[in-house]
């Protein structure tokens, strides 16, 4: 294994991993801290998908450090904290207390902190988020249900989670190539600073950082800092260039669409597949209640399965969630959808589907678990940062054992305007 990762949320780790196999490189998803006899998988990079994002910030910081120990077991070189593009978080964390958790592990005491991903509208210019024209802060992530993002300042979001200090690497050297952004980390290091917020506009950027970092024992970021890193153990000699890291076994049965993300682009997605799909909305404010619910749709379900793929959306606009967390509290609240979507989940598991895509990392999180899911191979593109992959059979939440299941996890705002659509019509072609 060459590259040990720690993802904070489920569709984060899928993201991550479809990147590295762009890259080359054979790569494997474990869900949840790996039990320390499982075997090494074979593979060229393991991504350990944590559902840590939003948890206590001192289970966040314990999981990461249970991954990172069973990483390090395996005989990882480097060593890769992925959390979101829109750097999701709060001011508790927990992107801060997890990397200063790894970075004292390691004994590194420094590591560059890039969530730039061009390729999906994610840049960064003077340490200031961008999501497309818009800074984070009025990019509608400012009303995310869980962490809204209300400062685009990185530099001052990362300060506010960590006891280190937070320097930039400015596009003026980001833009003159690898060896610049390297001598603009070695003197952020050198003047005590733990972390360096990277600016980057464009994949070349995101190229000569990677390059930078090659001996970095840590990189934390966002996928796209990760497209360097297969090249750089190829040029290390430790990567052969002709793996074809991406066939997934096929794989019979009916096919469905699970969303909980609330961003715009689900949403829109959302809105797109309605004409086109059968297609059943949860009313959580009328039915707070998470058996009724999960009831309610998969009696809906039960004649549609195996026709065209059914879909069953949690997601609501900013007024609905904002309903609905006023009067069960936010967290209430997202566990009411989540605890809701992951006996959907299960539901149409037992009525034969096994194609499921889901919308929002919490989400993904809750279904996979409750679907036994442990190891993900990963597979074919859909959209840039998502793959379908391959799970293997796992522990169903009711004991059974349970058959192969193709799986695409979505990220909230991945995806093009057809995507649940797209994703199906993939696995025909
Ligand atoms: P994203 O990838 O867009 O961040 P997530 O699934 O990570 O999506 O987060 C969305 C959160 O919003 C989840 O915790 C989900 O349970 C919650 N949620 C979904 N629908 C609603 C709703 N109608 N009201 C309140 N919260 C909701």
């Amino acid at each position: 294994m060459l590259l040990g990762a720690i993802a904070d949320d489920f569709t984060g780790a899928t993201d991550l991993c479809s990147m590295l196999v762009r890259g080359g490189m054979r790569t494997v998803q474990l869900i949840g801290v790996p039990e320390p006899e499982l075997p090494t998988p074979d593979a060229d990079a393991v991504v350990v998908a944590l559902k840590s994002r939003t948890a206590p910030t001192a289970q966040a910081v314990e999981e990461s450090l249970a991954a990172l120990r069973w990483l390090q077991a395996a005989g990882a070189r480097q060593f890769f904290f992925k959390y979101c593009s829109t750097f999701d978080s709060t001011d508790q964390g927990n992107i801060g207390p997890v990397a200063d958790a790894l970075i004292a592990a390691l004994g590194c005491g420094f590591a560059l902190a890039c969530p730039a991903f061009p390729t999906n509208a994610r840049t960064v210019y003077q340490g200031h988020l961008f999501v497309g024209g818009s800074l984070l802060n009025e990019s509608g992530m400012e009303h995310h249900p869980l962490t809204p993002m209300t400062d685009a300042n990185l530099v001052r979001v990362l300060s506010r989670q960590t006891e280190g200090t937070v320097g930039l690497v400015a596009f003026a050297a980001v833009d003159r190539g690898a060896n610049a952004i390297r001598d603009a980390m070695t003197q952020l290091k050198e003047r005590g600073r733990r972390y360096a917020i990277v600016d980057a506009i464009t994949d070349a950027h995101l190229a000569a950082i990677g390059e930078a970092a090659a001996n970095h024992a840590l990189i934390t970021g966002g996928s796209g800092v990760a497209m360097a890193l297969p090249e750089n153990f190829r040029r290390a000699g430790l990567l052969s260039r002709t793996t074809d890291p991406g066939v997934l076994p096929p794989i019979e049965g009916a096919c469905a669409v699970i969303a909980g993300s609330c961003s715009r682009t689900t949403l829109a997605q959302l809105g797109y597949a309605r004409s086109h799909l059968p297609t059943f909305e949860l009313d959580a404010l009328a039915t707070p209640d998470a058996a009724a619910l999960s009831e309610a749709a998969l009696a809906w379900a039960a004649d549609k399965i195996g026709h065209k793929p059914v879909v069953i959306a949690a997601s609501a606009p900013p007024d609905k969630v904002a309903a609905l967390q006023s009067r069960l509290g936010r967290d209430q609240a997202g566990a009411l959808i989540e605890n809701a979507v992951a006996k959907i989940a299960e539901g149409l598991l037992v009525r034969g589907v096994r194609k499921f895509v889901v919308a929002g990392g919490e989400t993904s999180g809750a279904v996979v678990r409750r679907l036994g899911v442990r190891s993900m191979r990963i597979g074919t593109e859909i959209d840039p940062g998502v793959p379908w992959t391959f799970a293997e059979a796992g522990k169903t939440a009711t004991g059974g054992s349970g058959p192969g299941l193709m799986l695409a996890l979505k990220s909230g705002n991945f995806g093009a305007s057809d995507f649940f659509l797209k994703a199906f019509r993939v696995l025909e072609a």
